[in-house]
């Protein structure tokens, strides 16, 4: 994580730093910026990347269905928090990508 780095502006509606498939958000690195992926922008939680697995509501439900059915395993387990809960981080994903 960079720390001395300035962080970004304050997420808005054209700045998505939720993860379209499992609702992690970091609240800094952006998945979506302005309606363009953020190329390299991995989730660590289910190991989404930007306009290759959430391009399309279908294909994305496709990919969370996966990804929970192998259990929701995190793709960066060091990123995973002690207190991490699934039902609660899904809650962050916008409704049109539900
Ligand atoms: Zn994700």
């Amino acid at each position: 994580m960079p720390s001395e780095q300035e962080l970004p502006q304050p997420p808005g509606p054209e700045w998505e730093t939720v993860c379209r498939v499992c609702g992690y958000d970091d609240g800094v690195e952006p998945f979506w910026e302005h309606g363009w992926p953020n190329e390299g922008a991995l989730c660590p939680c289910c190991f989404n990347e930007p306009s290759v697995s959430d391009i399309s509501v279908m294909g994305l439900r496709n990919y969370r269905g996966h990804w929970l059915g192998q259990g929701a395993p995190w793709s960066s387990p060091s990123s995973r928090p002690k207190d991490w809960d699934i039902l609660e981080q899904v809650k962050n994903i916008p409704p049109e990508w539900r």
